[in-house]
């Protein structure tokens, strides 16, 4: 399972790319222009972007070049031109691999399967990740800090973990279990500790269960932190393909 950026201006080709992706178990963000897309990657990170050429504002190539200045994400380019010589320069400006449309599912899988598996082999020995930001947000791992709206937060060890954890994977639901798992290292324990903390963590933010901003929990779910639509990098997903 892979967090993946699909940038694509045709509805019809992005709800396909969506619906299959999901399909595959994959959690899918889409937009429809390089400008969305520079914002997506800024705000969440992903482990491959699927980028069509031919978008609205700006030129693929011009495009791929600004999400290299900011991300090492793997990109795949769709494209509909068979340009060997196109393509050649852009597998030089950083795309990881292409495609060209019309591209089959088990095409664009086995693509996807072959970028995601040399980038985490790279990705192991990687230095830690960076800052994290959702929305207002930011959680920088490695010096153990959170800020909201540029406040410093003051969590305790457990709570900076929980919501390190989450926004790591922001916008995506998980299970207790999970977070029991994860942050606490037990593989079984009370659902209570982890409202416990959510609750503190919560109030931390200033938010509270019945008016969530960030935090969310889906009760016999599991919780998820996103960024509240009043801020950046909050794009609303693609509509399910109908
Ligand atoms: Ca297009």
């Amino acid at each position: 399972m892979a967090s993946v950026l699909v940038v694509e201006d045709d509805q019809f080709v992005r709800s396909a790319l969506i619906r299959h992706l999901s399909e595959a178990s994959h959690t899918v963000r889409s937009v429809g222009t390089a400008l969305e897309a520079l914002r997506e990657v800024a705000h969440f990170r992903f482990d491959v972007v699927i980028l069509d050429l031919g978008l609205p504002d700006l030129d693929g190539g011009e495009a791929l070049k600004m999400l290299r200045s900011i991300t090492d994400v793997p990109v795949i380019i769709a494209t509909a031109r068979d340009d060997e010589s196109e393509i050649v320069r852009l597998l030089n400006d950083g795309a990881d691999d292409y495609l060209t449309k019309p591209f089959s599912v088990e095409h664009l899988s086995a693509r996807m399967a072959a970028v995601l598996r040399r980038s985490r082999a790279a990705g192991a020995e990687a230095p830690p990740p960076g800052v994290l930001r959702v929305g207002g947000l930011s959680i920088d791992p490695l010096r153990r800090t959170a800020e909201l709206d540029g406040a410093g937060l003051d969590l305790t060890r457990r709570e900076f973990d929980l919501l390190a954890f989450l926004a790591g994977r922001p916008g995506v639901v998980v299970a207790r279990k999970e977070l029991l798992a994860e942050v606490w290292q037990q593989s079984y324990g009370d659902d209570q500790t982890i409202d416990v903390h959510l609750s503190w963590l919560r109030r931390k933010l200033g938010e509270t269960a019945a008016r969530p901003r960030y935090l969310h929990t889906l009760r016999g779910v599991g919780v998820k932190l996103q960024p509240p639509p009043d801020t950046p990098g909050a794009a609303p997903l693609a509509e399910p393909s109908a």
